[in-house]
């Protein structure tokens, strides 16, 4: 692929007075003809909304250095640090269903790879910065709601303990962008293990050029699965591998009613991260249908549907890894295919353990699990909060039932034979125990749609970012129940919740 060079805004001047940021970038080095290099379209007058300082850190990057106006220059694509090699990186993928030859980084450009304290590989990567090669009809651009709210979901996610790419920061650029209306422009500053995802793998497996690919997977190996760099069948390793940290992905998203909105094979990472989130959102009332995408009409990305698209997602990285399973094709399809239908048996092991969490039930085995869908059902049945059906659920461990019996209301006749049986499985360790380690996985707060709606409109409408700033401290310590904070724990009115839509923010 050629590797055209937009260089209009950025001489060696903007260069040399750029922050010092120490990338090392082994995906331009290794991966030539996986991307086109390219430069950041610039912002007329950034702003710097939020700076993620404690993920600064983890990178070691000051972030005072990052405040300043240097690195504000480098978060609104103004400057590129003298070790940055900006690239948009090209993948393929499935959408809804459909495969399209040619995504790729449309908006957003890889600036390079930092290694963090803990000596792990993080991509730093700009979203909402200009056209690329890979636009199409898009202009390249983000609008600054959809970047607050990727910000804001990320960081919720991964201090609820689940895998995801993070926000380091978030710009407004100052630009005007077009959507159903005119909005402020942004810019994310993301923080990923890696960007590949199963549509790298498809980008590549099209060209059927099976060095390439073999040197793909041999950096998937060595970047997130090093393990298994010396096994003989270490291609059909790494989709079992994938295979399974996506079933504990899932398990995990299901565990506090994340709905991702948008699995297509682009969105589905190598590493197990969370990534992309556009129509994303919290479920609130139970309801393995749950859908609040606009685009998902059909119900293809619902809450419970999630497994079976990401096992149909898997099968899409078996066919692209065929030709290095085995290279005689039948047997490369039947051993793709057992890898991937062991996704069942992997997703079945890990949601088995988030309920067994959830419920304060360490004894609960898979032939148990009856019992757990039990209260799942339950929940269904009556239209019951989700996370409040697990949190109060955790005050009764400690002989608190009034809340959950509240939850309940009139139901709550029909949930007292299973609480009663609940309460007679109660562990070893005690009451107490229970209730403390069930505190540690079910949150009090999570991303409520209309907390977050009411923050994003004050920060984008009127320029207000205070209420985004205390959402954002309240999920940042989503397990503490404090009673300053109890108007974050509530439900929205379930008529508000029922005419709730979310938009892939593009
Ligand atoms: P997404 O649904 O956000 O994961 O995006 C799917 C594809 O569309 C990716 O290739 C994006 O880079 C591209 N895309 C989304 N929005 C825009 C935009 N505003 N301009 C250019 N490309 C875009
Ligand atoms: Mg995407």
């Amino acid at each position: 692929m050629k590797t055209p060079i937009n260089g209009t805004l950025h001489g060696d001047e903007a260069d040399e007075r750029g922050m010092h940021m120490p990338f090392d970038n082994s995906y331009a080095r290794d991966l030539v003809g996986f991307y086109v290099r390219w430069k950041p379209a610039g912002s007329p007058a950034p702003r710097l909304l939020q700076l993620n300082r404690s993920l600064a850190a983890e990178l070691g990057l000051d972030p005072d250095e990052l405040a300043s106006a240097k690195g504000l220059a480098v978060l609104a694509g103004n400057a590129v640090p003298a070790l940055a090699e900006p690239l948009a990186q090209a993948y393929s993928g499935h959408q809804f269903g459909g495969y399209s030859p040619q995504l790729g980084d449309g908006r957003a450009l890889l600036l390079g790879e930092l290694i963090d304290r803990e000596s792990r590989r993080r991509d730093v990567a700009l979203k909402g910065s200009g056209k690329t090669p890979f636009s199409r009809r898009g202009d390249g651009l983000a609008a600054l709601g959809p970047v607050l709210r990727e910000y804001l979901m990320g960081e919720a996610m991964h201090v609820l303990g689940i895998p995801t790419t993070r926000a380091l920061a978030a710009v407004a650029t100052g630009a005007t962008v077009r959507r159903e209306r005119v909005l402020p422009g942004g810019i994310l500053t993301r923080v990923a293990a890696s960007h590949l995802r199963v549509g790298t793998f498809e980008f590549v497996a099209a060209k059927r050029d099976e060095a390439l690919l073999r040197r793909l997977a041999d950096y998937a190996i060595a970047r997130h699965y090093p393990a298994l760099a010396d096994e003989p069948d270490r291609y059909l390793q790494l989709l079992s591998n994938v295979v399974d940290r996506q079933a504990l992905l899932v398990a995990r998203w299901m565990g506090v009613g994340f709905i991702h909105g948008v699995m297509n094979t682009d969105n589905m990472t190598i590493s197990g991260e969370t990534i992309d989130y556009g129509p994303c959102a919290f479920m609130e009332q139970f309801d393995p249908n749950a859908v609040f995408s606009s685009i998902d009409t059909e119900g293809r990305y619902a809450y419970g549907n999630q497994p079976a698209i990401a096992q149909w997602n898997l099968a899409r990285l078996a066919e692209a890894l065929s030709p290095l399973i085995d290279s005689d094709s039948t047997r490369a399809a039947e051993r793709g295919n057992a890898a991937v239908q062991d996704f069942s048996e992997r997703f079945s092991v890990h949601w088995t353990a988030v309920l067994r969490a959830k419920l304060g039930l360490p004894d609960l085995h898979a032939s148990d699990r009856a019992f757990a869908d039990e209260y799942l059902q339950l929940l269904q049945a009556h239209r019951i909060d989700f996370t409040l059906g697990f949190r109060r659920l955790t005050d009764a461990a400690v002989g608190g039932d009034a809340p959950l019996l509240a939850l309940f209301g009139d139901a709550a006749p029909a949930m007292q034979p299973w609480l009663q049986r609940w309460r007679l499985l109660a562990p070893a360790a005690g009451e107490a125990e229970r209730a403390t380690t069930m505190r540690q996985v079910n949150p009090i707060y999570i991303p409520r749609n209309h907390q977050v709606e009411a923050a994003l409109t004050a920060a984008v409408d009127h320029d207000d970012l205070a209420p985004f700033e205390r959402l954002l401290a309240v999920l940042e310590r989503p397990f503490e129940e404090l009673e300053p904070d109890a108007v974050f724990a509530q439900p929205a009115p379930s008529e508000e919740t029922a005419r709730y839509r979310t938009f892939c923010g593009t």
